[in-house]
């Protein structure tokens, strides 16, 4: 199929229902706004190929041309994509304390880079009420202020877009499975670009099964909280079922039965539970809280965290075998439902018009 336009991008996109608004065609052009959780093209464009195509994560995401660019290998289907090693972490003595979702290894592994100057900038997600806010940041103290999960999906991109545009050559990003797969994207350039340079020189992805459609979610918790007030939010492990909204030192609970009709569709054609395109993938760990568990994928992944630990910015110790091996189902039961999707959605390696996605036809059947 290859690279289109931005009209192709709209056609089975935006009007789709398929957009997760992540802001990865957000901030490259003058046509492409996100307003609220939407994403919307203001004025049409007539490119027959753009960025706005080549970076988005829900259109002819070729999982194979992934895999050997970023991986050296096929693309193989494998439970919890390829990596080095798996550790349990948490943020080390030398990184202030702040309200961090579990045990602080993204904010640790974020302020470290930064301190130590791998990265000129690092772009996070701050919150607004219950709206996901992108930001880029420069210091510590920032990166501390943007710790914790906002659940739903975020125009983090947008901020990546801009910062490049700013000018930062190294920088740094968090974010979820389809965010940090919007980023690989963007490695690759486009082949009309011949001075591209990766401006990306950190990627941190987190564990996500699924994100919230951030309107659906200020509309429902708006008839139940005072949305001013909302300072955080929890999913707690099974068996909990619920979401926690913290509102200051008082909490709310709410069941995830009446929450997951927030999810959007797009959600589950996502395969990807532990962030596979990242340099380092964190997510928490179960049955003990305070900390994390940590896939590192790369090269420069590994040197960060060795050197992170050596500054005291994180504790490591080994993972469990069975914790792994628990991941690693939910990682297989998140492609087999997402490929299954795919498939009676026609969605997947299509031979006339768009797929979402493209992988090869024997790791489909093999997890289908
Ligand atoms: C939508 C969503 C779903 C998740 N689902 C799971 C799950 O199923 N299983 C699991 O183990 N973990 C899941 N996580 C990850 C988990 O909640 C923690 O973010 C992770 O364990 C890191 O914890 P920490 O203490 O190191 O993070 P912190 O040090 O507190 O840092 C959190 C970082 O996450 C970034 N961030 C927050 N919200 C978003 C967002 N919406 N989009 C992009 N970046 C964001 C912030 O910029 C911040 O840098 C999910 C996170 C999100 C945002």
């Amino acid at each position: 199929m290859g690279i289109k336009g931005s009209r192709e991008l709209v056609q089975n996109v935006l009007q789709a229902g398929m957009c997760i608004g992540c802001g990865a065609c957000v901030e490259l052009c003058p046509y492409f706004r996100h307003y609220k959780g939407r994403t919307l093209q203001v004025f049409p464009c007539d490119l027959e190929s753009g960025r706005c195509f080549a970076f988005c994560p829900k259109i002819e995401v070729d999982l194979d041309a992934l895999s050997r660019r970023l991986r050296g290998c096929a693309y193989e289907g494998l439970d919890l994509g390829v990596y080095r090693s798996i550790r349990a972490a948490r943020a080390g003595a030398a990184l202030p304390k702040a309200s961090f979702q579990g045990g602080g290894t993204v904010s640790a592994l974020m302020a470290f880079a930064l301190g130590s100057g791998v990265t000129d900038a690092a772009v996070l997600t701050d919150r607004e009420g219950a709206w996901p806010l992108p930001r880029i940041v420069t210091d510590a103290q920032d990166v501390l202020a943007c710790a914790s999960s906002k659940f739903t999906a975020a125009p983090t991109l947008q901020a990546l877009n801009r910062a490049v545009r700013l000018g930062h050559q190294r920088l740094g990003m968090v974010g979820t499975p389809c965010q940090v797969t919007a980023a690989a994207q963007m490695k690759g350039g486009l082949a009309s670009q011949e001075d591209f340079r990766d401006p990306v020189a950190l990627t941190v992805g987190l564990f996500c099964n699924w994100a919230l459609d951030p309107r659906a979610l200020n509309a429902f918790l708006g008839e139940r909280v005072d949305l001013d007030r909302v300072t955080g939010m929890d999913i707690p492990p099974p068996p909990a079922e619920v979401l926690v909204v913290r509102l200051g030192e008082e909490s709310r609970e709410i069941s995830l039965q009446e929450v997951r009709p927030l999810i959007p569709e797009t959600c589950r054609l996502c395969p990807d539970l532990t962030s596979e395109w990242a340099d380092l993938s964190v997510g928490m760990f179960e049955g003990r809280p305070g900390w994390n568990t940590l896939i590192v994928r790369t090269d420069r992944g590994g040197d960060l965290v060795r050197a992170a630990e050596e500054a005291g910015y994180l504790e490591l110790e080994p993972m469990p075998e069975e914790n792994t091996a628990h991941l690693a189902e939910a990682g297989r039961t998140k492609k087999e439902r997402a490929f299954r999707t795919a498939l009676r959605e026609n969605a997947v390696n299509r031979e006339n018009g768009c797929s979402v996605l493209r992988l090869p036809a024997e790791v489909v059947d093999r997890l289908t």
